[in-house]
């Protein structure tokens, strides 16, 4: 008989958001009527902007019409897509990072899963603590997590507490990983780090021979002058990083999918045979073997962000998020909860009161509130103790879950 892939039964089931709906369905049918604000929601809410619109619309009579019909693309993307990128995101900053080591794909998720392919099996790995939970849960698969603790923690995992204590700015690793795992700004805790902390990350993977895996889907979200945008801001960090991009939470790509990764062509990393071999090629031949392009409709509605209109339209989008989170923090502030984030982020993350679980605030604030969130604990063991809320919901909404967190409601 065939064997399965073992490490895939290793995994808990992740029952976060079904054990949330459950609770909440419990409560409605006892309380029928009740006016609930989801306030943990992890999609955006705007439409697409005018500009991805139109340029949808006009891909798609592209595809009506045999001279102007793309069948296959590229597998790692459209030249006039990655050529805006290597422009708008990365020239436009000073960075030098050409479309060659631009790879577009499907979104973040895929790639910072996948990103495992092309690394051996016998990396350690380090992950902040809270974590979005990608990272971990595609090491158990890939076999790089050893076995699972009652303490919630994979044996051969590392974990970087990022909490109150340490004003969530992980430590450096002790145990000499191989692969460190960094998303900033973060989910779930909407933190940041800024230039001078992200350089000890870059010094540390160059001394150590360690790769950087560098998380920047909330980068849009970035106001504070003093926060790089691209960890390639950092100097020396092309030849130990990569950096995953998205346009999910950037332009509400969520449903119609688009990210990309950058793999520099200074990075290299050992073989068995201790050669330098290059990473860029490495995911170039695993992409063109696994993936086949993501849309050409899709790469035609991205590049329509980086026209003057789609970036003044996509600001407005942020900027509308950002306000509910700046609602959230200062309501948060005001009616005594310890909070951090919604700065940089559309991201709150709170302290619970009194001491209480992850769990009996999400209770409490669903009882007593008729507020939804996001338990912190469902993000790691760091976690708890913690809950995440979410800028995604409307102005209205937000200022009316603020209102009843400071009794004015
Ligand atoms: C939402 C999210 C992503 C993934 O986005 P895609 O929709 O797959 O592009 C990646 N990383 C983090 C931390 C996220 O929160």
């Amino acid at each position: 008989m065939f064997r399965i892939n073992d490490n895939f039964t290793k995994l808990p089931a992740s029952y976060l958001f079904s054990e949330v709906a459950r609770r909440v369905k419990v409560y409605t049918e006892a309380n029928p009527g009740t006016d609930i604000i989801r306030m943990g929601i992890g999609d955006v809410t705007r439409p697409l902007c005018p500009a991805v619109i139109a340029a949808l619309h006009a891909a798609v009579d592209d595809e009506a019409n045999g001279e102007s019909f793309h069948g296959y693309g590229p597998e790692q993307g459209y030249g006039f897509l990655s050529e805006k990128i290597s422009e708008f995101d990365y020239k436009n900053r000073g960075i030098d990072i050409g479309p060659d080591e631009i790879f577009i794909s499907d979104g973040a998720k895929s790639d910072t899963g996948n990103i495992g392919d092309i690394l051996s099996t016998a990396n350690c790995v380090a992950v902040t603590d809270p974590v979005y939970p990608v990272y971990v849960d595609t090491n158990v698969m890939g076999g790089r997590a050893g076995e699972l603790g009652d303490d919630g923690r994979w044996s051969r995992i590392e974990y970087l507490p990022c909490t109150a204590e340490n004003s969530f700015v992980p430590a450096l690793p002790v145990n000499d990983p191989d692969v460190i795992y960094l998303c900033y700004p973060n989910n779930p805790t909407g933190t940041t780090l800024t230039r001078s902390q992200l350089k000890v990350w870059v010094d540390y993977c160059r001394e150590h021979g360690a790769l950087l895996l560098f998380d920047a889907a909330y980068e849009a979200y970035i106001r504070e002058d003093d926060v790089p945008h691209s960890i390639y801001e950092i100097e020396g960090a092309k030849e130990v990083a990569i950096e995953f991009r998205s346009y999910s939470k950037t332009a509400g790509f969520t449903g119609i999918r688009l990210g990309y990764t950058v793999v520099p062509k200074e990075l290299k990393g050992l073989d068995e045979s201790g050669r330098l071999v290059g990473l860029n090629g490495l995911w170039r031949r695993r992409q063109t073997t696994k993936f086949n392009g993501a849309s050409y409709l899709t790469q035609r509605g991205a590049e329509a962000l980086y026209s003057p209109e789609g970036r003044r339209q996509v600001k407005e989008s942020i900027d509308y998020y950002l306000e509910n989170a700046r609602m959230l923090r200062v309501g948060l502030a005001e009616a005594g909860y310890e909070v951090v984030g919604g700065v940089n982020s559309p991201y709150i993350w709170l302290k619970t009161p009194e001491g209480m679980s992850s769990w009996e605030f999400f209770d409490h604030m669903l009882e007593r509130y008729h507020i939804v969130g996001t338990p912190g604990s469902g993000f790691g063991p760091s976690g708890e103790g913690y809950f995440r809320l979410t800028a995604f919901n409307t102005h209205e909404n937000t200022r009316l879950c603020v209102d009843r967190l400071t009794g004015k409601s």
